[in-house]
């Protein structure tokens, strides 16, 4: 007599909370003969089988292997071929990270018949748990989630990280292990030091806890309030959104997702260098604004004028190269090839940058910046460096309106300080086209320089009850110089860090429609 045999369900249990299972996964668990289950799965859900269904443990604990993946294909197939229903209940769902389908095909192979119920995943219903939305209209329009576990080894390093800091929300499970590479793998691929970070423990159950930090501090918080796994990690600003009460721990600034509001009708002005409008445009018609950008200022690289001489004064015996902008670091590197320079010439200089904006140029150079303060501006720059400069020889690639608190404050730590044009700020006059756009009105203008502000001052526009908002306070205070009342200044001193505090104010101020 032939055997029939029996099916096999790939059921997804949920992240944690046993009443996440589908109603479909529960039915087939009350109905199994046979379940197997993995370690990550909510124990509570076992009580669901029948009293003689036979449960069987293939959990994997990390390093402690109970059963290899093939013992387990085998161990599936071998009841079904007994003619057994087998319900193999995997932690969140069965296709995200759980070897799912190596168990699918298994069966295949074995023709058997094999069916899926997906589950509600961890990636999704972790960040939730926490109150964190992994996309927000406005703020995040992807994610993207990976594994730092490779096989069966803890090693992140071959992630795509140049892909991944391009997103706006990463997600990463099996994290825990790899939390202090991954974060410092991201830093090191651009993404800002800043950027606000969520992990979240044992999600969706009542032991849950979550940390949330800057990506620079959250390995070393995450170890203090010992984290352990399972833990998943939201990188990118919906982490901010992490609420109260959830078991969250706050270590940055939190929105209040309630007081978001699409900006759909607003109108922005921009009044910087090209490239930082770039970006600016970018995100704010990602988040549904209409840009007007004045184009009052354009960089122009001076490095034809620097001669080769001067050069070789300069860089003689050189400590430090230290840079304030992004345009220092592409005026530099263009001086130095119009003067026929090796680059070689700059060996065992240090760089230091006033930002992670400016590392991220010196890193398309080539160039790594040996210090980054954490405070970015030229303070914070003067302050972290302090007494590694005294006594050294500092050159300073600047623009012909560059400040001078910074040459001064390196002066006054005891360096000797060298400022080097690089670039110009050269200005240009408001097109008709630009100038009637400004005549219709607009709700908030951006400034990212004084510079642009006192360009834009002399263009005699009307600001009328438009809000001010600068990208840092250096900005600000000559906002204030020219009569203007900035009342966003940004904590971030990056596009992204002003976008965010503009988009906040509005959708704080603003009456909803
Ligand atoms: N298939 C599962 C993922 C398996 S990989 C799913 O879809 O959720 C295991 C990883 O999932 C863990 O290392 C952890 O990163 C994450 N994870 C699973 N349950 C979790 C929970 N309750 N809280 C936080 N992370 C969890």
């Amino acid at each position: 007599m032939i055997q029939p045999r029996g099916v096999v369900y790939l059921v997804g249990a949920g992240p944690g909370d046993p009443g996440l299972i589908t109603v479909r996964g529960l039915q087939l668990l009350r109905d199994a003969d046979v379940v197997i289950h993995d370690r990550l799965i909510p124990h509570e859900l076992l009580a669901e089988a029948r009293h003689d269904a036979v449960v069987i443990d293939a959990g994997k604990a990390p390093g402690a292997h109970k059963q290899t993946q093939d013992q387990t294909n085998a161990l599936i197939v071998e009841h079904a071929l007994a003619g057994r229903n087998v319900v193999r209940l995997k932690g969140g769902d069965p296709f995200v990270f759980g070897r799912g389908y190596e168990e699918w095909t298994a069966c295949g192979r074995a023709g058997i018949h094999c069916e899926v119920i997906p589950g509600v995943t961890s990636a999704v219903a972790g960040p939730a748990a926490a109150g964190i939305p992994v996309t927000h209209r406005g703020i995040a329009r992807n994610f993207a989630v990976v594994t730092a576990r490779t096989g069966e080894t803890d090693d992140a390093s071959d992630l795509d990280y140049a892909a991944l800091v391009k997103l706006d929300t990463l997600v990463v499970l099996m994290g825990r292990a790899g939390l202090r590479d991954v974060a410092a793998n991201l830093i090191l691929a651009g993404r800002s030091t800043t950027t606000p970070v969520a992990c979240v423990q044992e999600a969706t159950t009542s032991a849950q806890r979550v940390v949330v930090a800057d990506l620079a501090s959250i390995a070393a918080h995450a170890d203090e309030a010992r984290l352990a796994a399972p833990m998943v990690m939201v990188v990118g600003e919906v982490a901010r959104f992490a609420s109260e009460g959830l078991g969250v721990e706050r270590l940055i600034d939190a929105i209040d997702p309630a007081l978001i509001k699409p900006p759909n009708d607003l109108r922005i002005v921009l009044t910087g260098s090209p490239d930082l409008n770039r970006k600016l445009v970018h995100l704010l018609v990602n988040a549904g604004a209409s840009v007007i950008d004045c184009r009052l200022v354009s960089i122009r690289y001076e490095g034809d004028k620097v001669s080769r001489d001067e050069f070789a004064r300069c860089i003689f015996n050189l400590n430090w190269l230290v840079f304030a902008s992004g345009h220092g670091v592409g005026g530099l590197v263009r001086a130095l090839r119009d003067a026929g320079i090796d680059l070689r010439t700059l060996a065992g200089v240090k760089i230091a940058a006033v930002g992670c904006g400016t590392a991220k140029k010196l890193r398309q150079h080539g160039l790594h910046a040996d210090v980054v303060p954490k405070a970015q501006t030229a303070a914070g720059l003067i302050a972290e460096l302090g007494g590694a400069v005294k006594g050294g020889r500092i050159l300073l690639p600047c623009g012909d309106l560059s400040r001078n608190e910074l040459a001064d404050g390196l002066t006054e730590l005891g360096a000797s300080v060298e400022k080097l044009i690089v670039y110009r700020n050269v200005p240009a006059s408001l097109t008709k086209e630009v100038a009637a756009e400004l005549r219709h009105g607009f709700d908030a203008i951006v400034f990212a320089s004084p510079s642009a502000v006192e360009r834009f001052a002399q263009t005699g526009i009307d600001l009328r009850d438009a809000i001010v908002a600068c990208i840092g306070p250096t900005t600000a205070s000559a906002a204030r110089s020219a009569g203007l009342a900035p009342q966003v200044v940004a904590t971030q001193h990056s596009a992204e860090g002003l976008v965010n505090a503009l988009l906040h104010h509005l959708s704080v101020t603003r009456v909803p429609s």
